[in-house]
């Protein structure tokens, strides 16, 4: 095995600014909530279902365009309802449009990304839940730049809301207009920021106008293993998908790789897992980064089928995607092969995600909102390798 560098301490970056929560927006309250604001602001309560409607319904969000709105109060309730969020910083596209990564500059300067993916029969969008990550997996992009801050609820709704316009828009060029798939696994640990995720998991599903009106199940919320939170979300009465980002079978290897296993073991983790499987009658989804060399021997193929054998799981397996300064590689294809193999064999499902995106640093792990690193952008509208 490659010797693995010695793993950070899981904690907040040192550059890590002070947390700075942007404005209010609708998308941070129920419908309740907004019609209570509303009111407050001495307008009729059915106005926060119109505003909403244009939002979540429409993917309006020019007040301008509200016009069942008086236009006295267009600007004065867009402005107290749909304070901008997200200000794009730049779009980068590749596989002839069919991936779209945007750069958002935050209220407070941080920045985040989230990447849209066009397939025939769907369109997903991959979201961030925090500027930034804390978990310090060595092999991710985010992981190596720290936490900056939690998302608030509205700025992870807005990402969804926003590509869900893009797709919209017919640019996804042989895809449905209409965006189906949510998934968690942009920058940050969702169930670090727990309470805002699950209030921005509600508005997409609640049908609109208060929310965008997606399923459930077509939403993957993706975990380095927070046990408690894990626990936690199993008893909301949400039937998401649980993806686990579990890398290695052994404990030994994956203290190194999710550096949170130094808190909660393989095996603790799994058991959280089964319990959430259980619970919801969904199936897990287990995360795997094929690394050359480092995880990817036939012996911890075989540990895992083993322990995975009979349980509602099913393997993602990941090849590496390449992450500045990272001196690890994706593991050759006939190993890749063999691990698929070895686990089909025990019984488990195992699929090999494919690598979308990478061309244009969109790829799983390779999200880091460098503002400045524009080295891609000429590259952007090529064709996947
Ligand atoms: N923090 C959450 C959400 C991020 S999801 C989590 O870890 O699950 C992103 C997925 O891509 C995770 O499974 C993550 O482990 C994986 N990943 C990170 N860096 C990667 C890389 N360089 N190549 C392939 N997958 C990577």
């Amino acid at each position: 095995m490659t010797s693995l560098p010695l793993i950070p301490a899981i904690s907040v970056a040192p550059a890590a600014r002070r947390a700075s929560m942007p404005p209010q927006h609708l998308a941070d309250l129920d419908l309740a909530g907004r019609q209570a604001l509303v009111t407050g602001l001495g307008e009729p309560a059915f106005r926060a279902k119109q505003v909403s409607n244009h939002y979540f319904g429409r993917l309006v969000r020019d007040p301008q365009a509200m016009t069942d709105l008086p236009a006295a109060t267009r600007e004065r309730l867009a402005d107290q309802l749909l304070p901008t969020l997200l200000n794009p910083v730049r779009e980068l596209a590749c596989d002839d449009g069919a991936t779209r990564k945007a750069l958002w500059r935050l209220h407070d300067g941080a920045l985040v990304e989230s990447v849209l993916m066009g397939y025939p029969d769907r369109v997903t969008v991959c979201i961030s839940s925090q500027a930034g990550c804390g978990m310090a997996c060595p092999f991710c992009a985010t992981g190596q730049a720290g936490l900056t801050r939690n998302l608030s609820t509205a700025e992870i709704v807005d990402q969804a809301v926003y590509m869900a316009g893009v797709a919209a828009s017919g640019v996804v060029a042989g895809s449905p207009p209409r965006l189906s798939r949510v998934v968690f696994m942009g920058m940050g640990e969702p169930l670090a920021n727990y309470n805002r995720v699950i209030a921005a998991i509600r508005r997409l599903v609640s049908p609109a106008p208060e929310g965008l009106g997606l399923s459930q199940r077509h939403i993957t919320v993706s975990t380095v293993g927070l046990v408690p939170a894990i626990h936690r979300l199993a008893s909301e009465d949400l039937s998401v998908t649980l993806a686990l980002s579990l890398h290695a079978p052994d404990d030994d290897l994956r203290d190194e790789l999710v550096p949170v296993n130094q808190r909660w073991k393989v095996a603790e983790v799994l058991d959280a897992a089964w319990d959430y499987a259980a619970r919801t009658g969904r199936r897990v989804s287990i995360e795997y980064a094929m690394i050359k060399d480092v995880n990817d021997q036939p012996w911890r193929a075989d540990l895992l089928g083993r322990l995975l054998a009979g349980k509602l799981a099913h393997v993602n397996l990941i090849p590496l995607n390449p992450t500045p300064g990272s001196r690890w590689d994706a593991s050759p294809k006939p190993v890749e092969r063999e691990f698929v193999r070895r686990l089909r064999d025990a019984g488990v499902s195992t699929t090999v995600r494919d690598t979308r995106g990478r061309e244009i640093d969109g790829a799983c792990g390779q999200l880091a909102a460098a503002e400045d690193n524009d080295t891609n952008t000429d590259r952007a509208g090529e064709a996947p390798a």
